[in-house]
């Protein structure tokens, strides 16, 4: 199984940095030569061009290693591909081909290319030209790399990691994703967990008015003026680190997910996806709270971590299980953190109980609520830059 780890390319020479540079540069050359042959292609209603005639086509035109180049040509043909059936598909998304000039691309590298050496690693740029040599001490183990552009270059390496023999146990569990708590969990044996999202709204708030602050700041300056720059440097700066740190937590949340299903010995998991609550306007800070929650993430990590693990994961819709009662299946709608039944007289945490009538959904089978959940948060979240020292003796 595989995992990619990215390294931040930070404090590059000058001439190593416009190397990098160049290198995406070709990259996208790569991409437009495919674009216009394609483009010719569907103009003179010829047969398209497949992966042998791309290659002939760039071959030895471009400086970079051989195998660069057919990842290329590869991701086109992938994306024409998508594109063929989508408009198929979903002829209202009217899908394009293709047909953007890019300035850059990420350049790829696959795994027998890349030579990693004591506290170095080699990328090769073709026969007869320097390769790139980066100071990465990279573990044995990794594999392809790939140069990417992210406010700033990142290497991303592609990484071997070991399985789990088998899976932990027959337990069935469902998780509720949710914008406050990011996951709650219950299992078909009377186990539950909460998540805290809290740490994750925090830093995204923080990111939102300090962007608002730089913004206005910014619109009192001459466009790419000397002082609109600087605010701009100090406006991805900001972005970039709370990214970093939002996704720290989001890996740390959903590590702690897996750990308690492992700890529970659980054997599938069904990962409630939340698709269309986004849809309603309920004011504008809602809104942004809602256009900024990344379940897709937390279903990508949670359905990765769980492979690892051997624990079977599906996904599904979660349509209805947060508005009923799990005691006598009462409709509506909750207000607050904790669900009421006006029927039956229920209360209990209103995600917990989502994810209690997930069961009935994916499994078929109901389950009683959980008499007691632990609360958890994922580590440290806006952790003053004071502490640790030591206070002034008074
Ligand atoms: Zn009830």
């Amino acid at each position: 199984m595989h995992t990619v780890r990215i390294y931040r390319l930070d404090h590059l020479s000058p001439t190593l940095f416009q190397h990098l540079k160049a290198a995406q540069m070709e990259a996208a050359g790569v991409w437009n030569a495919c674009c216009d042959l394609h483009r010719e292609a569907r103009q003179t209603r010829s047969t398209w061009p497949g992966q042998n005639e791309l290659q002939r086509a760039t071959k030895g035109r471009f400086a970079l290693h051989s195998q660069s180049v057919q990842m290329v040509a590869h991701a086109f043909l992938a994306n024409i591909d998508t594109t063929r059936k989508l408009r198929a598909t979903h002829p209202k998304m009217r899908m394009k081909y293709p047909w953007k000039t890019k300035r850059f691309y990420p350049v790829h590298w696959p795994a027998q290319a890349v030579s990693i050496e004591r506290r170095r690693v080699v990328l090769p740029m073709g026969r007869g030209r320097a390769s790139i040599v980066l100071p990465l001490d990279l573990p044995e183990n990794s594999g392809a790399c790939t140069l990417v552009w992210n406010r700033g270059f990142e290497l991303h390496v592609c990484i071997e990691i070991s399985q789990a023999k088998q899976a932990p146990g027959k337990v069935r569990a469902t998780v509720d994703l949710g914008e406050i708590h990011l996951a709650a969990v219950t299992t078909n044996t009377g186990a539950a967990i909460v998540i805290s999202g809290r740490g994750i709204r925090s830093l995204k708030r923080q990111r939102n008015m300090r962007h608002r602050q730089l913004t206005k700041k910014q619109a009192r300056c001459q466009k790419y003026s000397r002082r609109w720059k600087k605010l701009q440097h100090a406006k991805n700066k900001m972005a970039s680190r709370i990214e970093r740190r939002v996704r720290d937590l989001r890996h740390k949340a959903t590590r702690q997910v897996i750990d308690f299903c492992q700890d529970e010995q659980v054997g599938t998991l069904f990962i409630g996806n939340p698709h269309g609550v986004r849809r309603e306007n309920k004011g504008r800070h809602h809104n942004q709270r809602m256009a900024q929650w990344e379940y897709g993430k937390d279903i990508d990590y949670l359905t990765h971590k769980s492979k690892q693990a051997r624990i079977e994961s599906f996904t599904g819709s979660e349509r209805g299980t947060s508005s009923q009662c799990p005691v006598c299946r009462q409709k509506h709608r909750p207000k607050g953190r904790v669900w009421k039944c006006r029927k039956c007289g229920f209360k209990g945490h209103r995600d917990v109980v989502g994810s209690v009538n997930m069961h009935r959904l994916a499994y078929e089978q109901p389950v009683t609520f959980p008499r007691s959940v632990t609360y958890l948060r994922p580590g440290l979240s806006r952790r003053s830059s004071r502490a640790g020292t030591p206070r002034a003796s008074s």
